[in-house]
């Protein structure tokens, strides 16, 4: 369905939307970047009393919103700004918790949980995935909740729970039951940020600032004594990873023969302006998909200062600019290539 076939309604709601946004977050973007409190504040009451807030829920759960479709469009002119689903109060991770809440919460977790949440005077965090196991395969989680008396108690450790800084509560994934089947071991469970054993601290995860609902949060439950694959065995195993360590290791191979032959060429006199020019656009590509790679092969744990991927990152883009961009590299070596051409010959390499 297109957004000609939504009712009438929903164009003006959008239309709404996107007066709202080249009236107040685009002017303000600066501000709710660096996360100034008055303005982020002053604008999400706007939004409130204008009635364009938390779209990802119906009136009932205290939405403005009417099914995921008309969301999905109206995402089209909330996405054009970083920071605008926090005016909005549409949020990762409020909006899928709130969803959660909504389907599924018991009345007094709703009353207790999702209205302050829709309200917009509670932030929460979603806990699923932990440093030692691979996140990708949740299958493997290793926190662990036991029922005692009426209390669940968490043991497990967690990390980029995001937004978990100045939370009121998260939803926690923890194995309650650990001889099931592997996708019914898990229960999701409903924890107060301010439960005893409960220890969050942020991560500066790369090109993310840290602070309030922009953090990535290790968080630690301290109940009681517990015990990375991923899928069933090691990453080296996966044909993908095989795959990027062979490329990786050929494309530097590549690089240093480039480099050793220009550097035998300067040495014999040769100006080698080609093979120079070769070497800073092809090794600064090479330089950044290498450690994207490497990033990549890291999941969530290359982005963070825990290693030094993250810094590596930053610092590689830099490469296809500073020694002279890729594309003057590019003319260059082309340029010279069509003049050989142009006066008759052909071009090698000696
Ligand atoms: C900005 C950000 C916010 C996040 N917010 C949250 C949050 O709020 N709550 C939360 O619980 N988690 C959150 N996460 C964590 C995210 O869900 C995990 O990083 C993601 O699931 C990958 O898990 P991992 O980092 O453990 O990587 P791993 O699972 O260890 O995977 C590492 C790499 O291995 C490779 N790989 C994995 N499986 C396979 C396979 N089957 N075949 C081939 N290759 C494979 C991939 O290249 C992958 O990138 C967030 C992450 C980021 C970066």
């Amino acid at each position: 369905m297109t957004a000609a076939e939504l009712p009438q309604t929903f164009a003006e709601q959008r239309a709404a939307y996107r007066a709202f946004m080249g009236e107040h977050v685009y002017p303000n973007e600066r501000a709710l970047y660096d996360d100034d409190d008055a303005v982020i504040s002053e604008l999400r009451g706007k939004a409130k009393a204008a009635g364009l807030w938390a779209p990802h829920l119906p009136p009932e759960a205290g939405g403005s919103g009417h099914g995921f479709l008309e969301y999905a469009h109206l995402n089209e002119e909330i996405g054009r700004s970083s920071h605008a689903q926090l005016v909005f109060n549409c949020q990762a991770p409020d909006a899928g918790n709130g969803e959660i809440l909504h389907l599924f919460g018991t009345p007094e977790q709703k009353e207790r949980f999702l209205e302050p949440l829709v309200e917009g005077t509670a932030r929460s965090f979603f806990s699923m995935t932990e440093p030692e196991v691979s996140g990708a395969d949740p299958t493997g989680l290793r926190t662990r909740a036991v029922l005692d008396g009426d209390e669940w108690v968490i043991d497990g450790d967690k990390w980029f729970s995001s937004g978990a800084e100045g939370a009121a509560f998260g939803i926690v994934m923890a194995v309650t039951e650990p001889d099931a089947e592997p996708h019914r071991r898990m229960s999701q469970i409903l924890v107060p940020a301010d439960a005893a054993g409960i220890a969050i601290t942020p991560v500066p995860v790369l090109g993310h600032r840290g602070r309030g609902w922009t953090t990535h949060c290790e968080v630690f439950y301290r109940g009681y004594a517990l015990e990375r694959e991923a899928f069933g065995g090691p990453l080296a195993e996966k044909q993908t990873v095989q795959n990027w360590i062979a490329d990786s290791a050929a494309e530097i191979q590549a690089c240093r023969l480039m480099t050793l032959d220009a550097a035998h060429k300067i040495d014999q006199g040769d100006e080698a302006r080609v093979e120079i020019s070769l070497i800073k656009f092809y090794a600064a590509r090479v330089l950044n998909d290498v450690i994207d790679r490497a990033v990549q092969t890291h999941g969530g744990l290359g982005l963070t200062d825990r290693s030094p991927l993250s810094v590596m990152y930053t610092q590689a883009r830099s490469a296809r600019i500073y020694d002279g961009p890729d594309e003057v590299h590019r003319m260059v070596v082309s340029r010279r290539i069509l003049k050989a051409f142009a006066d008759g010959e052909s071009w090698r390499f000696s």
